[in-house]
């Protein structure tokens, strides 16, 4: 299947995007996904604690690219994390890694909780 969905969730338009024959999307081994959590945040988060392998193909750096933007989104407020997003991350999380408390600050002083 030729899906650009864990990127963007939009069909692919760019074969490469699926990625190559050691990774899918770009990802090498990702976490397994069980949350409603939009992927790309999830990704975005597991990327911050050091969860993801990118790969050194092209998907992989695109990948990369695009979940440092939506990081970037994340800590700045730009993309909003509702509580029940963030609530639904910590057990996400929780679940899956039991790495310490991560908060991330905005630049104005608000503190956005994505991970527990
Ligand atoms: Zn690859």
């Amino acid at each position: 299947m030729n899906s650009l969905g864990e990127v963007i969730g939009t069909p692919a338009a760019q074969p490469w995007a699926c990625g190559c024959e050691d990774c899918r999307y770009g990802l090498i081994y990702p976490p397994p996904v069980d949350t409603t959590v939009p992927l790309y945040i999830l990704r975005a988060v597991q990327m911050k604690r050091n969860m993801l392998t990118f790969c050194t193909c092209r998907a992989g750096h695109m990948r990369r690219q695009h979940l440092r933007r939506v990081l970037s989104k994340i800590e700045s407020g730009d993309e909003k994390i509702p509580r029940a997003m963030g609530d639904e991350i910590d057990r996400y999380l929780k679940e899956t890694s039991g790495v310490p408390t991560v908060r991330y600050v905005a630049p104005d002083g608000r503190e956005i909780k994505v991970t527990a």
